[in-house]
């Protein structure tokens, strides 16, 4: 199976006088999410969609919310662990796309930046990542922050290419040769010129 998809959603409720950040951004509001750490909703929701994508449990499990050393941590860590996670299981993403649910602040001026900001988080292209904004029409829930995240995930070329490369190699000179081969073709280095040995070494004893 080639490809994975995960799916994250969280909340948090509003609360005076703390900043709001949500997409690793600190946003102009006169309230921020409350939660032990910073309450970024959109970057947790993400961190769900991660680990779930590769059936690594969930933020909570990793970062239980009694956890001292969490309390008002940067969301980008626990953002960073999924990323690992992904990492360690062999995938990369293709593309993360979200919809914030919250009544206010409106996200549309400033959807562009916080893209931006996600999508060097998740070491990205800009368009794979999608932010999206809605309000919470008739839910009754204004004062509160969803997101929800879908993430696609697609094994790495790049876990399957060291396998097989490591499959491969059993001598210095195979490792050498997958090496000018990779450099040729990937980067275009011209392979490097065998010039004949004047003895060979193998007969020396
Ligand atoms: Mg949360």
């Amino acid at each position: 199976m080639n490809t994975r998809i995960g799916i994250g959603w969280d909340s948090h409720a509003f609360k005076a006088g703390i900043p709001l950040r949500i997409g690793g951004m600190t946003l102009d509001h006169p309230e921020g999410l409350a939660g032990h750490s910073d309450g970024d909703v959109l970057l947790h929701a993400i961190t769900d969609a991660l680990l779930g994508a590769v059936g690594a449990g969930d933020i909570g499990s990793f970062f239980p919310p009694g956890d001292p050393r969490w309390k008002d941590a940067d969301s980008s860590i626990f953002l960073n662990l999924a990323l690992e996670e992904l990492r360690h299981a062999g995938y990369s993403i293709v593309n993360v796309d979200t919809t914030l649910v919250l009544a206010a602040p409106k996200i549309s001026p400033i959807a562009g930046e916080m893209r931006s900001r996600v999508a060097d988080l998740l070491n990205l292209p800009i368009d794979r990542v999608s932010i999206k904004a809605k309000t919470p029409e008739g839910l009754g829930v204004d004062h509160v922050a969803q997101c929800h995240a879908v993430v696609l995930v697609e094994r790495s070329e790049d876990s399957e290419g060291l396998k097989a490369i490591s499959e491969v190699i059993e001598t210095q000179r195979q490792l050498e040769d997958v090496v000018d081969d990779l450099l040729s073709s990937v980067h275009g280095v011209p392979k490097r010129r065998v010039t004949p040995s004047v003895y060979d070494t193998e007969d020396i004893t």
